[in-house]
């Protein structure tokens, strides 16, 4: 068996969160080893936000360009597939190329190991042949992949999953969509304003399942205007593929058929490749359990995906700020012995970049690292119209008790809505006991970008009746908070 390499940290995956806390504990001073099997920056960057939100501001412009017609005269549009997949493929991707991040991970003195990693006894990492020796820690960063339903017949199909979808060069004709979730939406539509017929096979009975039904019947709507056909309540039982087109088989009797399929049924982590046995930790749950600092057990922490705290690069770098400060304080009070007095000079510099990075993700002194915090997890379905939502819907509020309290505003009723012709609303859902908003969406043309008040309210509980008496500014989108605020009871 190989000599084990010492190092300080070793990080597994390095997706979003995983690159992130490498790189920053490298800069810090660690001797850091960064293990990736595919591509340095994981889905996000290569086959998930950047590329699809490339694809998305592609498919509106041809929307908004179809809106001229009827506001300021006319024009022709003729959709075009090839620019949108050179730039995804040239600007985006780098042809799925990861020699920057990794030369980026280098130059920050982080080493860089390809190859899958797996736990190997507590403290070690394996990667093939392999073995690193963590003194400080390990950090996990394995993310999820595509969580593919066992429907009879499906794994002998060429199906496509986000990757294909992303990949495309070429356009076909028809497009079965399994899942009616947020990726699922904005897939759809924008291959349906490419022209593409799509058909969209959800199980529940509406789509955008996890948010407010209200949000849901918008974004349906909008779908159903682009040309999406929208079934709900399919259960899919079984897929067949006769060469040239797909047929999905419902257990009510209704068949589904395109030229391709497209797999959007959620996504699951792998916690049976990482070992975890080795190190006393079951791995018999959907994702890995940290705590509020991503401890998942001594030793060893957690980033991103992988946690089910969210499934979102925001959520993952969040994480990630919390795991290098956690990390560094870890590292410091090691090298200081138990007496550590939070001054001392260690680990090559790590001292100062405790109190940098943990300023950074809320002003944490060193030893005082900060905790994680989800109550206003901000999440946007990249649909048009977007629907931004954070903290928890209704239904939510009343499965946990809450003394519940709804307002909704329309945004056909704001003026900038009305002038803009768009749909859309803010509903929000108070705790009426505390005078707070514990829920909040906004679903219209900038409902991401609206959102962002929402979020302020919600995490700095700041009171219903200071909401009230504060200004919006004429014509906003967001001025329909106050009119869901007026509605509240
Ligand atoms: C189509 C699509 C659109 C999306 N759009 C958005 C969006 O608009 N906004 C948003 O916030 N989020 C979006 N997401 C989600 C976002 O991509 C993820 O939340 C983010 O990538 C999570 O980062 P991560 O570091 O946890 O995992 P990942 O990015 O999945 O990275 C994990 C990395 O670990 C590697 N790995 C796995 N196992 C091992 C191993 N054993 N050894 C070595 N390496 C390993 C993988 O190869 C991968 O590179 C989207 C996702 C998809 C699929």
């Amino acid at each position: 068996m190989a000599e084990p390499e010492l190092v300080d940290v070793v990080v597994v995956g390095l997706g979003v969160g995983g690159e992130e806390v490498a790189g920053k504990l490298a800069e810090a001073g660690l001797t850091v080893v960064g293990v990736e099997r595919d591509l340095v920056g994981g889905e996000c960057p290569y086959w998930g936000c950047i590329p699809s939100k490339m694809m998305i501001r592609a498919a509106n412009a041809l929307a908004e360009a179809r809106r001229v017609d009827g506001l300021a005269g006319t024009v022709q549009v003729s959709p075009d597939w090839a620019p949108v997949a050179r730039r995804i493929r040239e600007e985006a991707t780098d042809d799925w190329d990861d020699r920057a991040a990794v030369d980026r991970f280098v130059g920050k003195g982080g080493r860089f190991v390809r190859g899958a990693g797996r736990l190997d006894g507590p403290g070690r990492v394996r990667v093939g042949d392999r073995v690193f020796q963590a003194r400080h820690g390990i950090v996990l960063g394995t993310g999820t992949r595509p969580s593919i339903p066992p429907l009879e017949g499906l794994a002998e199909t060429p199906y496509w999953t986000n990757h294909q979808a992303i990949e495309v060069e070429e356009l076909p004709t028809e497009l079965v969509v399994l899942g009616g979730g947020a990726i699922g939406l904005e897939l759809a539509q924008v291959f349906a304003r490419f022209g593409v017929r799509v058909t969209v096979l959800e199980a529940s009975d509406r789509v955008l399942a996890v948010e407010e039904p209200e949000a849901s019947a918008v974004v349906a709507d909008a779908l159903r205007a682009d040309g999406v056909e929208i079934e709900t309540g399919v259960r899919a039982e079984r897929v067949d593929h006769d060469g040239s087109r797909f047929t999905v088989y419902a257990q009510d009797g209704r068949r589904f058929t395109g030229e391709r399929l497209l797999v959007v049924t959620g996504r699951r982590a792998h916690l049976d490749e990482l070992g975890l046995d080795t190190v006393g930790v079951t791995a018999d749950q959907r994702y890995l359990p940290v705590d509020d600092r991503m401890h998942v057990t001594d030793g060893i922490w957690a980033v991103g995906d992988l946690t089910g705290e969210g499934a979102f690069t925001h959520i993952a770098m969040y994480q990630a700020a919390i795991v290098v400060a956690d990390v560094l304080d870890h590292a410091r009070r090691a090298e200081a012995g138990p007496d550590a007095s939070g001054t001392s000079s260690v680990v090559g510099g790590a001292v100062g970049a405790v109190s940098a990075v943990g300023g950074a993700v809320g002003g944490a002194a060193a030893g005082t690292v900060p905790r994680a915090d989800y109550r206003a997890l901000p999440r946007v379905t990249f649909t048009d119209p977007e629907v931004g939502a954070t903290g928890i819907t209704e239904r939510q509020a009343r499965e946990r008790g809450v003394n519940v309290q709804v307002g909704v505003g329309r945004l056909e009723s704001s003026t900038r809505g009305w002038i803009h012709r768009g749909d859309g609303l803010i509903k929000l859902v108070a705790d009426a006991d505390q005078g707070v908003l514990v829920g909040a969406t906004s679903v219209g043309p900038a409902g991401g970008e609206v959102l962002s008040g929402l979020v302020v309210a919600i995490h700095a509980a700041v009171p219903i009746s200071q909401l009230r008496h504060m200004i919006y500014a004429y014509p906003t989108f967001h001025r329909a908070i106050e009119d869901a605020l007026r509605d509240l009871r």
